[in-house]
């Protein structure tokens, strides 16, 4: 293993296997979602092929907060204590601030990171590259294969059953060589040919719903005021000219900052607004934060826009956030339309949905038990979670929460809780609680 940033070396992952080799499974792409399910797969005694456009070390735009449901998994791929060794920013609270200016700091208790789900925020090239190679340690070790630069530019199917894939060797144009298995998982991010197979073509449904998807835009900077150290809270802004949506400020340590805006994308088109210029206005105007980046440096080339496709439920369709399943193939992370709808975090609900479906093909079940027990998990926290969204595109009712909270211990407590336990968030459901809270 090299020494230092290892994260910025290439990974070696052998040779590419001759066409028409056979696995048990086939996983297109290695992010967290796909480098997680291969793992898991391996783990689990099964041969994989797993197969990535990009080529390691690689980035990928995100706001880079990796949440405490995150850190079971990365314990359990048994990555968490080389993960730890490596830099990054330990997450103790988050800031939270309304249209008018004020402010509430909502503590995630440092010494109780794990049952409280608080977590760490480190760049995704770092975090990725940790998973993706232990992914590929993984597989290989268990006579697997592991692609990288090589794109799926084909799903093939016959008697309406996923078998397998057509790569392209370093792009779309590449040299062609076909795989196959009896199961497929679609890990492909938002642009994923496995979900574009499954939704679009096989059952005829919509794949991208503009008031279900989200633009995210990010850069990283140095030297912004307040973001020192490598522990603190990361800062979530609802400002003026970005409602509905959020500007935030993610610190990496060491003076390092993620800064970034998302917004949904169908009401964006409505106020006919571009991310970029949105976030240079607010940095170069907002009274809250012209001082703070007075003396801040852009790291050139790091503004990349991206789409987040939101895991709220969709009234039209009974599987829900969208279809996850065809016979042979199962859907995971942002390819099922995962990411939680007020937060914008993905990476959580890609390695829970990576470590599902990897346990459904090894127990050969069903397509639709995997949806069912995905939605059974993940589906009252993203219904939640969208009730937030919803609720959040109202300026005054921002202003008046996060004027009361910052009043009121007791609601800060109740905002700890909801953000960090499971069981909290039931609370939600409760209205003589949230009005008992809100209003005494
Ligand atoms: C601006 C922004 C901010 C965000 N902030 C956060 C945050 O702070 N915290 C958080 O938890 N989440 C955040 N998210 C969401 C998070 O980035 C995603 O939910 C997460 O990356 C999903 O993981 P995944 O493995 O499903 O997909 P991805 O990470 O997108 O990985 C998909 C992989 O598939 C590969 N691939 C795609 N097509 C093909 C193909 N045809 N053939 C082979 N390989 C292919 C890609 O190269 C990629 O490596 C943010 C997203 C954005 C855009």
């Amino acid at each position: 293993m090299a020494k230092g940033r290892f994260w910025d070396m290439p990974i070696d992952t052998g040779p590419i296997p001759p066409s028409e080799s056979d696995f048990d499974c086939i996983v297109v792409g290695g992010g967290p979602g796909g480098a997680a399910a291969a793992s898991y797969l391996a783990m689990g005694g099964k041969r994989v092929l797993l197969i990535e456009k990009g080529v390691w070390p690689r980035d990928k735009v995100c706001g880079d907060a990796v949440g405490g449901k995150s850190l079971g998994h990365v314990k359990a791929l048994g990555i968490k204590a080389k993960l730890e060794s490596t830099p990054h920013f330990r997450v103790t609270g988050i800031v939270f601030s309304s249209p008018n200016g004020k402010e509430v700091m909502v503590p995630l208790p440092e010494e109780d990171v794990e049952r409280m789900e608080a977590g760490y925020s480190l760049p995704r090239q770092q975090f990725d590259w940790l998973v993706f190679e232990r992914a590929s340690e993984l597989v290989l070790k268990n006579n697997g294969a592991v692609i990288q630069g090589a794109t799926v530019t084909k799903v093939l199917d016959s008697d309406n059953k996923i078998t397998g894939v057509e790569i392209g060797i370093g792009g779309k144009r590449g040299e062609k060589r076909v795989y196959s298995a009896p199961w497929t998982i679609g890990a492909g991010g938002y642009q994923c040919p496995v979900a574009r197979k499954i939704v679009k073509e096989m059952a005829n449904e919509e794949l991208v719903d503009k008031m279900h998807y989200c633009g995210g835009y990010r850069e990283y900077w140095d030297g912004v005021k307040g973001c020192e150290g490598d522990s603190g809270s990361i800062e979530i802004h609802f400002v003026d000219s970005i409602i509905p949506g959020y500007f935030w400020l993610f610190p990496l340590g060491g003076g390092r900052v993620n800064v970034g805006i998302g917004m949904v994308i169908g009401l964006m088109d409505k106020q006919k607004k571009k991310l970029k210029p949105m976030q240079a206005d607010v940095i170069a105007n907002h009274p809250s934060f012209k001082d703070r980046f007075a003396d801040a440096k852009m790291v050139e080339g790091t503004g990349k826009g991206w789409q987040l496709p939101f895991g709220s439920p969709r009234k039209k369709e009974k599987n829900q956030p969208r279809r996850a399943f065809a016979p042979g193939a199962l859907l995971i992370g942002d390819a099922a339309s995962l990411v939680d709808p007020f937060s914008g975090e993905g990476v959580g609900n890609a390695l829970v949905s990576g470590e599902m479906a990897a346990r459904h093909v090894i127990e050969n079940k069903g397509g639709l038990a995997y949806q069912e027990d995905l939605w059974a998990a993940l589906g009252p926290e993203l219904t939640n979670s969208y009730k937030m969204q919803k609720l959040s595109r109202r300026k005054w009712l921002l202003n008046w929460f996060v004027g009361k909270a910052s009043r009121k211990p007791v609601i800060q407590e109740m905002m700890t809780e909801m953000i960090a336990s499971k069981e909290a968030q039931e609370n939600l459901h409760s209205k003589w609680f949230l009005m008992k809270t809100l209003l005494f």
